[in-house]
C-alpha cells in the first residue's frame, strides 16, 4: 500500500531548540532499538514509522548494532525511507551511532578513528543514505584517547557524512571534555543521549548542568524505562510486553513487588493529574528546558498516539513534585 504523509502532520508537536544550534527536535523522538529488526514485523514496524511522521515526529534514532541482528534496524528503516518517505528526507532527522560491539576484530568496537569512520559508512549503505542528521560516539571508551574519538567525529561532520555531532552514555566529567574538545576543533556537540527517567536519575549528579551550561541540547533514552513506567506491569506480565517477548535487557527479574507497589503509587498521582502513567513518566522529562527531545521507542503505532497524549501536559506544580519525589526516595 503506498503512503502519503498526513497534511496535518506539523499541527500539533512541539519543536525545541537544541542547545542553542539551529537544530529543532520534536519533543518526542522515536527509537529503532527493538521492533525494528528482522525478527519483527515488518509491516508493524512500517506502520510505527508511518503513524510518528504523520503525527510530527520527524527524529528518527538508530544505532549500527540495532536489531537483532545487529544492522537490521537500519537495513528495515532503509526500506521504509525508500517506499514511503522517499520524497521527505529533507523533513526528517536522522540520527546512528558506533560505540558498541559490532564486527569481529580490534575495529569492531568503541571509540577509535577506524571503527567510527567504517561503521558510519556501513550504517549509510544499510540505510541507503548519503548522509545521517546526527552521529553519535555511543558509549565512552577508556583506552582510545578522547581527542581521536572527537576528532573521528570531526571528520565525519567535515566529510558531509553527518551534519551533527553528539556523544551518549559520557558521565558529567567525560562529557565536559569531549565538549571542550569539539568546540577546539570547530564541530560544536550538539547533543547527549543519556539513559534518564523516574527511576534512572544520573544526569541529575551534574550532567544536567553541564549541557545546561554548554548550551548542548539532552535527548533521555528508555524514559519508560523499557515499559515499566506504565501501567502494563501493574497487574502481572502481559504476553505482548518487552519483558514476555524480547527479555534481554528487561526482564521478569525488574518486576519486583516493591517496583510494582511504586508504579500502583505512581500511577495515582498520574490519575490525580488526568494522565496515564505513561504520559506522567515523559512530560515529568520534558518538564526540564535542558531536555530537547524525549526518545521513546514503541512496539505498537498505537504506543506512539498514547505516547503524543504527554504533551498536553508537562506542567507540574510544587505539590506534584514533592510527591513523586517521596514515592521515588
Ligand atoms: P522506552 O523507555 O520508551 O520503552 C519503550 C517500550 O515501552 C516500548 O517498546 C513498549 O514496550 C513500551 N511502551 C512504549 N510506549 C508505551 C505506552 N504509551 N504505553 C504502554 N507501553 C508503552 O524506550 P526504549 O527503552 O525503547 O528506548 C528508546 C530509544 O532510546 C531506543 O529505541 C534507542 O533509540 C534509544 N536508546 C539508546 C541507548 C543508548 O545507549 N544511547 C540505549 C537504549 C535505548 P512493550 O510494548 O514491548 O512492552
Amino acid at each position: 500500500m503506498s503512503y502519503t504523509p498526513s497534511p496535518t502532520r506539523y499541527n500539533t508537536i512541539e519543536y525545541r531548540r537544541c542547545g542553542k544550534s539551529g537544530l529543532k527536535l520534536p519533543a518526542l523522538s522515536l527509537g529503532l532499538w527493538h521492533n525494528f529488526g528482522f525478527v519483527n514485523d515488518y509491516d508493524n514496524s512500517r506502520n510505527i514509522i508511518q503513524t510518528a511522521f504523520d503525527n510530527g515526529i520527524t527524529h528518527f534514532d538508530l544505532a549500527n548494532n540495532y536489531g537483532p541482528p545487529p544492522g537490521s534496524a537500519e537495513e528495515v528503516f532503509g526500506k521504509i525511507l525508500e517506499t514511503d518517505l522517499k520524497g521527505y528526507r529533507d523533513e526528517l532527522i536522522i540520527s546512528t551511532k558506533a560505540g558498541y560491539t559490532m564486527w569481529d576484530g580490534p575495529y569492531g568496537d568503541w571509540g577509535s578513528k577506524k571503527y567510527l569512520v567504517s561503521s558510519l559508512d556501513q550504517s549509510l549503505k544499510r540505510m541507503k543514505l548519503d548522509y545521517v542528521d546526527i552521529f553519535y560516539h555511543h558509549r565512552p571508551d577508556p583506552e582510545t584517547p578522547l581527542e581521536e574519538t572527537m576528532a573521528a567525529l570531526d571528520l565525519i561532520v567535515r566529510q558531509g557524512k553527518a551534519l551533527y555531532a553528539g556523544i551518549s552514555n559520557y558521565n558529567a566529567a567525560d562529557a565536559q571534555k569531549a565538549i571542550d574538545i569539539l568546540k577546539q576543533l570547530g564541530t560544536p556537540c550538539v547533543i547527549h543521549q543519556p539513559k534518564y527517567s523516574m527511576f534512572v536519575r544520573d544526569p541529575e549528579q551534574g550532567l544536567l548542568d553541564v549541557l545546561g551550561n554548554n548550551a548542548v541540547g539532552c535527548i533521555p533514552f528508555s524514559p519508560l524505562a523499557q515499559g515499566l513506567l506504565t501501567d502494563k506491569y501493574l497487574n502481572g506480565i502481559p504476553a505482548d510486553s518487552r519483558v514476555a517477548t524480547s527479555g534481554v535487557f528487561l526482564n521478569e527479574s525488574h518486576i519486583t513487588p516493591e517496583k510494582v507497589e511504586t508504579l500502583k503509587q505512581l500511577n495515582a498521582i498520574a490519575q490525580q493529574r488526568g494522565q496515564k502513567l505513561a504520559h506522567m513518566a515523559l512530560s515529568w522529562l520534558l518538564k526540564d528546558n535542558r531536555v530537547t527531545s524525549v526518545l521513546i521507542g514503541a512496539s505498537k503505532p498505537e504506543q506512539v498516539l498514547d505516547s503524543l497524549e504527554s504533551l498536553k501536559n508537562t506542567h507540574f506544580s510544587t505539590e506534584e513534585i514533592n510527591a513523586i519525589e517521596a514515592i521515588l526516595k
